[in-house]
């Protein structure tokens, strides 16, 4: 079975490379994944209430709800959809060949689209309490209205919980973030930035080992790892920024990765270091992890397989 292009993934980086590729009659194959990197199929925004920032929903649109859509206008430009994950791939001869339990597909040109996955905590109260004052993504969540006014509590002490908490004090009355070490990992020029704002407190040294509530988060349960002292802090709010996994293990080192696993692609398009091998979404982007820059590059990717396989097939 010869594929012109597979698609790996399905979030909104898969999917708007599957209405460019159906549309340009490529008859693509997306795998979607069945639960995949413990996400379903849809991607992360399965995993959200609303979705206030995509646009053309003036009113906001529930997240799982505008996956359903975007699958729905794959299928209507001719996309063919398997919910199936795929557990290996073969890059080293062309054509590709992509691995799916019993089947072996062979495919002229692959554009991956796994997406990354937040890293949890996976601390006392957290599945409870999971998007009912938890999120691992505050740039999406936190100028939600149950936010407003409240007491933060930012978990990270990289660049994205500098940027996160910052970002936070835009709607939260106070917010702590909370640093396990008595430094930061974040670049000098974020680490002034949040250090001026006189509402972003750190907390050194600091570990959450619970998370308070029933409903919604009422607050945390902390540790001070030198003196051992717990205590609560009271919080209207959680968010974790202690990194991402990008969902690459599958391709079992086959694609050049940057240090931090994300895959490469060539400055300003998606193409991989393999001729044929493209990239969009999150699994290649570590700053701005948007639904509306995966879809973008989703476009690109789309456009990038159709120049290539117009050469070589
Ligand atoms: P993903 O959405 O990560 O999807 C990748 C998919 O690929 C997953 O379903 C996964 O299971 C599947 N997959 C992985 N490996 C395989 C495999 N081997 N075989 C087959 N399938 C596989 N962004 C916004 O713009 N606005 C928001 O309001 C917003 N809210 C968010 C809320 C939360 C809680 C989170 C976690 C993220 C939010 N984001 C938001 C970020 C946004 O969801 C991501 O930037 C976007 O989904 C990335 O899209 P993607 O297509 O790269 O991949
Ligand atoms: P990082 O891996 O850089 O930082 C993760 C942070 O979370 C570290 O401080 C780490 O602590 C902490 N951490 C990890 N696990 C836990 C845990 N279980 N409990 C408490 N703390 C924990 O991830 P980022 O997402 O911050 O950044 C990823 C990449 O993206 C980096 O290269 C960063 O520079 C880049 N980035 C750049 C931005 C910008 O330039 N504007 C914005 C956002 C990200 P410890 O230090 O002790 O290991």
């Amino acid at each position: 079975m010869l594929e012109n292009l597979v698609i790996i993934g399905s979030g909104p980086a898969a999917h708007t490379a599957a209405i460019y590729a159906g549309r340009a009659k490529l008859s693509p194959l997306i795998f979607e994944g069945q639960f995949a990197a413990g996400v379903a199929a849809g991607g992360q925004l399965t995993t959200t209430t609303e979705v206030e920032n995509y646009p053309g929903f003036p009113d906001g649109i529930a997240g799982p709800e505008l996956m359903d859509r975007m699958r729905a206008q794959s299928i209507r430009c001719g996309a063919r959809i398997e919910t199936k994950t795929v557990e290996r791939v073969d890059l080293r001869s062309h054509p590709f060949q992509v691995f799916v339990g019993s089947e072996t597909i062979q495919a002229q040109s692959i554009i991956i689209a796994t997406g990354a996955t937040a890293k949890r905590m996976n601390i006392k109260g957290e599945d409870r309490l999971w998007q009912k004052g938890i999120s691992a993504c505050a740039v999406c969540d936190g100028a939600l209205p149950f936010f407003r006014n409240q007491v933060l509590v930012v978990i990270g002490g990289g660049d994205s919980a500098a940027e996160e908490s910052s970002y936070l004090t835009k709607f939260g009355k106070k917010i702590y973030l909370l640093v396990r070490r008595d430094t930061l990992r974040a670049s000098k020029v974020m680490q002034e930035r949040l250090k001026s704002n006189p509402k972003i407190e750190i907390l050194w040294n600091t570990e959450a080992i619970e998370v308070l509530g029933e409903q919604k988060i009422t607050g945390l349960r902390i540790k001070d790892n030198k003196s051992q002292g717990e205590r609560i802090l009271e919080a209207g709010g959680l968010f974790y920024a202690i990194g991402h996994l990008p969902n690459t293990s599958f391709l079992e080192g086959q694609i050049e990765c940057d240090e931090t696993g994300y895959i490469k692609t060539k400055s300003g398009t998606t193409l991989t270091n393999i001729p044929g091998v493209f990239a969009c979404g999150d699994v290649q982007d570590h700053t701005y992890r948007q639904a509306v820059t995966a879809a973008g590059s989703g476009c690109m990717a789309a456009l990038d397989a159709e120049r290539y396989l117009s050469h070589h097939s």
